[in-house]
């Protein structure tokens, strides 16, 4: 078998591997009748920002492999530090008193970086047991205060948290609602930031006067002495790169303040380089939260891991005489050999000054997306540091939508993938989030390979009559 599979051509191997795939592999957030059709794409390499697929195509990998490869593919180092920790321990229980050195190291790092007192560090295994577990320790805190009534939680519109039963039931994106049961009473939703569709008529200062008076409202309406926190994530990622107006973290940062509410800052995305910094909050938006999550970048994917990082206020609660475990916690939380990855990766991203690289590519990066305003269907270019948007629509003016049907950012993407650019679709829009590394030579090879695919897709819609003029 083993000989048999050697000898096996590009095309038989991507065949074989196509149809396990298509017929036994349930995608993430899939559309299974379609993909019936379609079959997968199998990413079988990558090297810095790029990545190969199965029948041997390479990508400029503009998604970063889902915003998360922060200091590109092919690291040795990396798969080193693994492979070590691999051999000298593989795992090791992190309950209750057990743990591991790289556990303890990466811990004592994250307190390092985080930003005021954020000392205390929960290991999860991704993204959203990171945010079940700020959640957890947001309910358990005000428990042990004698506020158990104190443990509802605000999200926002257009949020993206994560994928467990109870992450989910903080997402704003209603479409991802349908078909699944969303009936947690103590999760409440206000208004997004989102500046490009800010109220009509309104400028941004009035927009965030807008948006401070209705979250404030809300947390009258509900209670604040229901209410223990407000998640944010810095910059709404899958929600569209939603950018807010300036000076609203520090303006709902207050009213949280005013009325006894945890920040907690959801920085799956936005941490460990992204945004410039190892953290954005406190950076870039100047609020010290409560609680941090994050994972991605943590490890630059090359391992599952996820961290809350909680403040000294709150661990000093947790940690009072009652009697009582901290009941929460997964087997592979903190997992030894991810650990050593996620170090080898912040020593990759501190030696080689990559923020430094984020804070001035970034910005000549946006600047050059910027330039794709002047095409047809491009209502809105947006983003910071290495995160970006376009958001395409029908008609600039009004920012009309086009049908649902056309699936426009679909459609774009697929022309810059037959030009060698992987771009996320999500619905009407299309999200950027490269390798961190990413240079200004493959900024402008990519603006290219952006403007030319959104140009054939604005001539097929208006040869189809979707839209009137690519003028
Ligand atoms: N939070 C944010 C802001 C995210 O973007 C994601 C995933 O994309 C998550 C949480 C969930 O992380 P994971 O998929 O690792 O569980």
């Amino acid at each position: 078998m083993k000989t048999e599979r050697a000898a096996e051509s590009v095309e038989n191997r991507s065949a074989r591997l196509s149809s396990l795939d298509q017929n036994h592999v349930l995608h993430p957030w899939a559309v299974l009748d379609e993909f019936a059709e379609t079959g997968p794409i199998l990413v079988d390499k990558g090297d810095g920002c790029y990545v190969t697929d199965i029948n041997g195509k390479r990508y400029f990998d503009a998604i970063g492999g889902l915003w998360c490869v922060n200091v590109g593919y092919g690291r040795r180092e990396i798969s080193e530090a693994a492979a070590r920790q691999m051999n000298q321990l593989p795992f090791y229980s992190p309950f209750v008193s057990h743990g591991t050195p790289p556990a303890a190291e990466l811990a004592g790092r994250l307190a390092e970086i985080a930003p005021g007192n954020l000392n205390h560090v929960f290991f999860t295994t991704g993204g959203s047991t990171a945010n079940d577990t700020a959640i957890r320790l947001i309910q358990n805190y005000n428990y042990r205060r004698g506020l158990p009534e104190k443990h509802h939680i605000i999200s926002r519109r257009d949020a993206y948290h994560g994928s467990t039963y109870l992450s989910i039931q903080l997402i704003g994106k209603d479409p991802d609602k349908v078909g699944f049961r969303f009936d947690v009473p103590w999760v409440h939703f206000v208004d997004g930031p989102n500046l490009y569709r800010r109220q009509e008529g309104t400028t941004e200062e009035e927009w965030l006067d807008i948006l401070a008076r209705r979250f404030e409202e809300k947390i009258l309406e509900v209670g604040p002495d229901k209410i223990a926190a407000f998640f944010t994530e810095p910059v709404q990622a899958a929600g569209g790169v939603k950018l807010a107006p300036d000076g609203y973290h520090v303006k709902l940062a207050r009213i949280c303040k005013k009325y006894d509410i945890l920040w907690v800052s959801d920085e799956v995305v936005t941490g460990f380089g992204r945004l410039g910094h190892w953290f954005a909050v406190k950076e870039v938006f100047g609020v010290q939260p409560d609680i941090i999550t994050c994972a991605k970048g943590l490890t630059s994917g090359y391992a599952p891991l996820g961290a809350a990082i909680i403040s000294d206020k709150i661990h000093e609660v947790l940690a009072q005489p009652a009697d009582q475990m901290l009941s929460n916690g997964f087997t592979y939380g903190g997992h030894p050999v991810s650990c050593a990855v996620a170090l080898a990766n912040m020593e990759i991203l501190e030696r080689e000054k990559i923020f430094r690289n984020v804070l001035t590519v970034g910005p000549y990066f946006l600047e050059k997306m910027q330039t794709l305003m002047d095409l047809p269907l491009v209502g809105d270019v947006r983003g910071i540091g290495m995160v970006q948007c376009i958001e395409f629509v029908k008609d600039k003016a009004s920012k009309e939508l086009l049908p649902e049907a056309v699936d426009v950012g679909d459609r774009i993407v697929k022309q810059c993938m037959k030009r060698g650019a992987m771009v996320r679709p999500i619905a009407h829009l299309n999200v950027i989030s490269p390798p961190l590394i990413m240079t200004v030579q493959q900024v402008d090879e990519f603006a290219l390979i952006m403007r030319d695919s959104i140009l054939a897709v604005a001539k097929k819609l208006k040869e189809e009559g979707a839209i009137q003029s690519i003028d």
